[in-house]
């Protein structure tokens, strides 16, 4: 029976963290039952870091005009590309920030650029960016979509989403697309045939009832367009942000400052492994139209992502050659693809590689 969303906020605050655990791990299994567990193997490539939002979470922008602002080459391009595909990946993750400099020709120029060199898939460009260049070109969503998709688009990332409810986006990117937007421009994707993933960045100035609302508009959009492949939550980092005063999010649990440039009055601190499990069981029983749930190895950790699977997620995400928006925040786990095979079996589970819609393509 579907959990309602009043079932879903008693779950979250107040069910046993193991009792959580185990039904999200019976549905896992039911949705997965052959006890398998992918990987996707990728580069994320952020193709600039010139940024007029402004996210008081984000460490990884920089404005307009700094002496640290880059926009990659066709050369580095390149050269992340061929590096990618040496190693057997299948998918490169294509996101930046929003440059205003940079118009729809830039990007039917890039892509093409890729499509005509390579096969490989572009999951590019999270709805922030889409409604940017839109709004820029004075085009809609829709036409703006079809062109990036007639120039090679295959797919979009989820991100972009935090949390999507207007009260905690004015404190956290008040500049940013609000959630009706984000939602509109992921229906418009699915409308055109294109399989999107959905995120939720939680563990910052929300409350329980935003994660609640959160995962209950993914749940509605989805009961639409069925277009969301995975979902994928993972923990604000501190470090390095405005919202975090520089905090690097290693002591888990025991930085309960007060932040004198937060806009609000909350402790800041990094999200415990426990109210990740949590959350990550919760969007398991919850979405139940959405066939995979990713734990989040780069924000928490090759071991507490072992965990996650037993909490719910069927999926580790990808190899990521390249991250550079959580390292930004000081928070680096390197894992190699070796590892991640191991981390899968030795918790129980068949290691695959799969590929961007999931299919899976070889075995270990
Ligand atoms: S999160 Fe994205 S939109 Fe916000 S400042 Fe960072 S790069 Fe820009």
């Amino acid at each position: 029976m579907r959990i309602t969303k009043k079932e879903g906020l008693r779950l979250l605050k107040e069910a046993d963290l193991l009792a959580l655990g185990e039904m999200s791990d019976r549905i896992r299994k039911d949705i997965h039952p052959e006890g398998m567990v992918t990987f996707v193997i990728d580069r994320n490539i952020n193709y600039t870091n010139v940024c007029v939002n402004r996210c008081s979470f984000c460490a990884f922008y920089r404005d307009p005009g700094s002496p640290e602002a880059y926009l990659l080459t066709r050369e580095e391009f390149s050269k992340k590309i061929e590096e990618t595909l040496e190693q057997g990946g299948t998918q490169i993750l294509l996101q930046g920030g929003l440059h205003p400099d940079l118009g729809v020709d830039y990007y039917v120029d890039l892509l093409r650029f890729i499509k005509d060199r390579y096969r490989i898939n572009i999951h590019g460009f999270s709805p922030p960016e889409i409604s940017f260049l839109a709004a820029r070109h004075d085009l809609t969503v829709r036409e703006t979509l079809k062109i990036l998709r007639e120039a090679g688009l295959d797919s979009m990332p989820g991100g972009g989403a935090e949390i999507l409810s207007d009260r905690v986006r004015e404190i956290l990117s008040p500049r940013k697309i609000k959630t009706a937007e984000w939602l509109r421009v992921m229906e418009e994707a699915h409308f055109l045939g294109m399989r999107t993933t959905a995120t939720m960045m939680f563990g910052s100035v929300e409350g329980p009832e935003d994660i609640v609302e959160h995962l209950d508009r993914i749940r509605g959009l989805q009961e639409k367009t069925g277009g969301f492949t995975a979902f994928i939550p993972w923990s604000f980092q501190p470090g390095n942000t405005e919202l975090g005063i520089g905090d690097l999010g290693s002591g888990i649990g025991n930085q309960k400052k007060s932040n004198p440039k937060s806009p609000t009055t909350k402790p800041l601190y990094a999200a415990t492994a426990v109210e990740y499990l949590r959350v990550l069981a919760l969007s398991r029983l919850y979405l139940d139209n959405i066939k995979n749930v990713q734990a989040s190895w780069v924000t928490q950790g090759i071991k507490l992502a072992q965990v996650a699977l037993r909490f719910g997620a069927n999926d580790f995400g990808s190899t990521m050659l390249e991250e550079n928006v959580v390292a930004a925040a000081g928070v680096s786990y390197r894992v190699s693809r070796e590892d991640i095979i191991t981390a899968i079996r030795t918790a129980g589970f068949k290691p695959a590689q799969r590929d961007t819609y999931y299919n899976v393509l070889r075995e270990f």
